[in-house]
């Protein structure tokens, strides 16, 4: 499998290369060259696999020719085993015809688990037949961070460096990061805010001379593999409701687009979805463009739902490449004027077959908590706020109630307290038990100046595990 940049003007890259690579050197993103396209009755017969295996059928055509179908095999199977749930994403029916995907069984209790887990093994696996030592630098605003750090603990050819912004992530969030002690793991308080932290980042990959030659990984979710890993529980749990025999519905609480893009491509990939919901929070960038065709960045809006709070969608260009008949040139065009201006619309046509792929609805901050307090009422089931967005937007937008809805349960309940509380729950949800200890465990974290030249000198010191480069 080769891959293409939205912007048409990088060199096509094989797998290896863009789970390597960031940003394409024309400063688009990577997308497969062609999707596989599976058919009914090959999707009919990968009903009851386990999941893993599930996993290595929908992915193999996205790694041939770069990694080896037993080498492949036995990573998927190691990633998916540490999930705590036997079934990995299991279902929970909430209401008639209803279910949230609980992708919220891994390590950190997100669903970025799934692509996280995945690409740690995947970079260790590529590095150890290169002999090569990278480095990854992130920022966070919680949950990507402890779910990088988690998946790349045990790479013994990564250092990581991730920033979060110095006393403005969840008490649960940061010790998930600052509780993983490791030679190659570094954590960064930065005194400032996320913004600052990700423009750090987004520095250090334009001028790497400080990493004296390693090479810098990104792992932000415009990393390719991340969208790949996240294409695979649509078909899981299409299947396990009676996919492909019947279509169905999803509705994804959406932030950057990842997620929901890869529904969108397993669709593409033949899987019968009738419906995909984009549910944002009150950062409804892409709720203006899907329902008024305006995609113009707006500022910041602080919600219950924080893992949703961006003002532009990464992941979005993605999209725009295969709605301008995958253009580059047009994309390349689109995304320069909307760096100067701010603002992006895009040709009547085009947003007709944008309307046609996609639903969406946003989701205020009161609405949310309304939404967590009657399904509790109703069930008895806590919902995390960001999955209380995807149901909100479930209930408001379904074209059929015949047809089973799942919506994407991005986050445990116990991550994000506050909006429990303001929803007016009593009963504080608890850490599962491999967390239990979270609050005793020892921690370790640098805080530092909001300095590139601090932070840049922070890495060149500590980036041979924990040693000089
Ligand atoms: C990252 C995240 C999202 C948004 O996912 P995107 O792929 O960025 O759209 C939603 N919910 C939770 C809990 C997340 O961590």
């Amino acid at each position: 499998m080769r891959y293409i940049s939205t912007r048409g003007q990088a060199p096509a890259l094989n797998f290896e290369d863009v789970l390597l690579a960031g940003l394409a050197s024309d400063g688009g993103l990577y997308v497969p060259e062609s999707l596989p396209r599976f058919t009914l009755e090959e999707i009919a017969s990968w009903a009851g696999l386990p999941y893993h295996e599930l996993a290595f059928r929908v992915m193999r055509p996205f790694v041939a020719g770069c990694i080896a179908d037993a080498d492949f095999r036995r990573i998927l199977e190691e990633t998916y085993g540490v999930f705590a749930h036997k079934a990995v994403a299991p279902l929970t029916q909430l209401g008639a015809n209803e279910w949230v995907l609980e992708l919220f069984q891994g390590p950190t209790l997100a669903f970025k688990d799934f692509a996280l887990q995945l690409l740690g093994r995947l970079l260790d696996h590529v590095l150890t037949k290169r002999g090569e030592r990278v480095v990854i630098m992130g920022a966070t605003s919680g949950d990507t961070g402890s779910a990088a750090i988690e998946g790349c603990k045990a790479c013994d050819n990564v250092d990581i460096f991730i920033m979060h912004p110095h006393n403005r992530v969840s008490e649960v969030q940061r010790r998930q990061m600052t509780t993983i002690l490791g030679d190659n793991i570094h954590n960064i308080a930065i005194e400032g805010n996320f913004d600052d932290c990700q423009e750090m980042v987004k520095a250090s990959f334009a001028d790497q001379g400080f990493l004296k030659g390693t090479r810098l990984v990104a792992v932000n979710s415009i990393n390719w593999a991340r969208i790949m890993a996240q294409i695979v529980y649509y078909f899981h749990a299409a299947l396990q409701l009676g996919a492909p025999h019947r279509s169905l519905a999803f509705s994804v609480p959406t932030g950057n687009f990842g997620d929901i893009f890869a529904g969108y491509l397993a669709r593409n990939m033949g899987l019968p979805v009738n419906q995909l919901i984009v549910a944002t929070n009150r950062n409804d960038i892409l709720h203006r463009f899907m329902s008024g065709n305006r995609y113009d960045k707006d500022t910041l809006h602080p919600s219950l739902s924080p893992s949703m709070d961006i003002m532009v969608s990464s992941n979005f260009e993605r999209l725009l490449f295969d709605l301008h008949g995958r253009n580059g040139a047009a994309v390349a065009a689109l995304m320069e004027a909307f760096k100067a201006t701010g603002k992006l619309s895009v040709e009547d046509d085009r947003w007709t077959e944008a309307r046609r792929l996609f639903d969406s609805l946003a989701v205020d901050d009161e609405t949310t908590c309304a939404t967590i307090a009657g399904v509790h009422g109703e069930t008895g089931y806590l919902l995390d706020p960001h999955t209380a967005i995807g149901v909100r937007a479930a209930r408001e937008c379904r074209r059929s109630p015949a047809l089973p809805m799942v919506i994407l349960g991005t986050a445990h309940p116990v991550k994000f307290p506050e909006a429990a509380e303001k929803a007016g729950i009593a009963a504080v949800p608890q850490l599962p038990a491999h967390l239990a200890d979270l609050f005793q465990r020892e921690e370790r974290c640098s805080v530092l100046p909001n300095d590139l030249k601090a932070v840049q000198a922070f890495v060149s010191q500590h980036g041979n595990r924990g040693k000089p480069l």
